[in-house]
């Protein structure tokens, strides 16, 4: 019996309502070790960058890891993944809480959803048993109210059912939010996966692992975390403000006027009403307020940056109450931002910069009238209505709030990110808040580093608690499954194999860029330029951006 994992996935047919147990190499475990890692190999082994990402056909990929199911903070994570249909590369979003637990006690590493159920339907895996019921009664629910006693679930919301290309996928108050796993879970017409078991992994040293969470539990107190304990991601919006880095009125500026308003400080003195934690976490970076509607919102930066400077809003109430119709329609935040910026600046309907959204979120999600091209997400709306130039996007995904015309570490891992412009694949931007600054061979290693967190999968709001993460997390997972693993160079393999993915989606050279808007002043075109073909050198890549011949895991 392996330790730390199950050995296995469980391929589900929503059509035809059968299981299939498909055995995971050793070699793969190894090599890709959770997360990401194992979700990409899935679902390239299931073909999923050979099909439309809304077909029948497309793997849906819920990946554990070895470390879920373990007293390590932070550790109740799984990682969701597919092919986008709002980029038709690779997307992976990662997920926290109980429903990652309970998924990997069905006795599975990961459960893979294809085909497509003959009507709405409900998923419940429960070790062996495997069921696809008809629930009509789920049609238009919020993710939040497709619960079912007993077991975990993750549902999408209306926008899911009705294929908006950045629906998300949401449990336990948390969701795999960016690059539409919504819409693929949307596509198979499942509106729920809900799952129990009571299979746990072995563990290689339970007693190693056992004092080895209570320090990394003492640890994660500290300095390095305090920020997110006290005032979450929400902290930094006057200091980017200051700093020219927050994008405003769809990046035509890098500062807001009304920063002030939507500060940290302001929703703090005036609408917080409380924080909490993802499951078997001791940071609890998630900071509550109450919209002034009465909803209680979980509100992140990049929600704040999305719905707020993006669109030129200063009034934290509208912003409030369009998070909170953003997490009950089940839209991307960050991808909903970023169209509506869009379709703003180029005059669709009567939106305009600094006026209420919630109107056309709901149309957007119902996909009515005019709002039906905004749920394709930007770059496609922009190209049917003849302004490409105002889509401020990378490979389709619309960009979170940091701007690359000062943040240039961050632009060029904008510019490469697998699946679109992307600040949680690549976490660039650490650099270019440090006094390190600018380094192609650093930005590589930063993004290697990523994977291997988000394949273990440990918050990457631990980073700063490890001096050594290389050497600390491959000794968490030596405790756990006996295995001595070379973290960096797994993580490097997950990036080479996140490109091996889109390069049979069908990945061209010119994909890797950033909008015109973006260039210009200190980072010209020819400086990005340059900035990716070394990025390329660093990944021994080729100039065309290429991967060799040598394969991850003969996929
Ligand atoms: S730090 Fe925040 S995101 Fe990370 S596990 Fe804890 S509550 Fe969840």
């Amino acid at each position: 019996m392996p330790k730390g994992d199950h050995g296995s996935y469980l391929r589900i047919d929503v059509e035809e309502g059968g299981a299939t147990e498909v055995p995971i190499p050793q070699e793969v475990r190894d090599a890709l070790v959770g997360g990401v890692g194992l979700g990409t190999w899935i679902c390239l082994r299931e073909g999923g960058a050979d099909h439309d990402p809304l077909s029948p056909r497309a793997p849906l990929v819920f990946a554990f890891s070895p470390l879920v199911g373990t007293p390590l903070t932070t550790s109740a994570k799984f990682a969701v993944v597919s092919r986008s249909p709002l980029t038709g590369f690779l997307n992976d979003a990662i997920s926290s809480s109980h429903f990652a637990i309970e998924g990997k006690r069905t006795g599975y590493d990961a459960l893979v959803l294809v085909g497509r159920a003959p009507a709405l339907s409900r998923v419940v895996v429960e070790e062996e048993r495997v069921e696809v019921r008809a629930a009509p009664e789920l049609a238009g629910r919020a993710a939040s109210e497709c619960g079912m006693a007993g077991f975990r679930t993750s549902a999408i919301g209306p926008a899911g059912e009705r294929l908006v290309r950045y629906a998300t996928l949401s449990n336990d108050g948390r969701h795999a939010g960016r690059g539409g796993a919504g819409a693929v879970m949307g596509a198979k017409n499942v509106k729920a996966l809900s799952v129990r078991g009571s299979r746990r992994v072995e563990l290689f040293d339970p007693r190693g692992v056992v004092a080895a969470a209570r320090d990394l539990s003492s640890r994660s107190f500290g300095p390095a975390t305090a920020k997110y304990r006290e005032l979450g991601t929400i902290a930094n919006v006057l200091a980017f403000n200051r700093l020219n880095v927050l994008p405003t009125r769809n990046f035509r500026d890098g500062s807001f006027e009304g920063a002030p308003e939507i500060s940290a400080e302001a929703l703090h003195a005036m609408d917080r009403i409380g924080r909490e934690s993802c499951a078997a976490c001791t940071i609890g970076c998630e900071h509550i307020f109450r919209a002034p509607g009465g909803a209680a919102v979980r509100l992140e930066y990049e929600t704040l940056f999305a719905l707020g400077p993006l669109l030129g809003i200063a009034d934290r109430g509208e912003v409030l109450e369009a998070a909170a119709l953003c997490d009950r329609l089940g839209l991307d935040t960050i991808s909903a931002g970023g169209t509506l910026a869009f379709a703003m600046e180029a005059g669709v309907g009567d939106l305009r910069f600094g006026g209420g959204v919630r109107p056309a979120l709901e149309a957007i999600a119902a996909r009515q009238g005019p709002f039906d091209l905004l749920a394709e997400g930007s770059r496609r709306a922009s190209q049917v209505l003849g302004r490409p130039e105002l889509a401020m996007h990378v490979k389709g995904m619309e960009i979170p709030g940091y701007d690359p015309r000062t943040l240039h570490a961050m632009a060029l891992g904008f510019a490469v990110g697998t699946r679109g412009a992307d600040h949680n694949r690549s976490g660039a931007y650490e650099l270019d808040f440090s006094a390190e600054g600018f380094d192609v061979g650093r930005v590589v290693e930063i993004e290697d580093r990523t994977a291997a967190m988000d394949s273990l999968i440990l918050c990457k709001f631990l980073r700063g608690v490890f001096p050594d993460f290389a050497r600390e997390g491959a000794e968490l997972l030596r405790l756990v499954t006996g295995r001595d693993i070379d973290l960096m160079a797994a993580g490097r393999r997950v990036c080479d194999l996140r490109k091996r993915f889109n390069v049979k989606a069908g990945w061209r050279r010119e994909e890797d860029g950033l909008p015109e808007r973006l260039l210009g002043g200190g980072l010209s075109r020819a400086r990005l330029d340059a900035m990716i073909c070394a990025y390329y050198r660093a990944r021994k890549w080729n100039d065309a951006g290429l991967p060799g011949e040598e394969d991850a895991c003969g996929t």
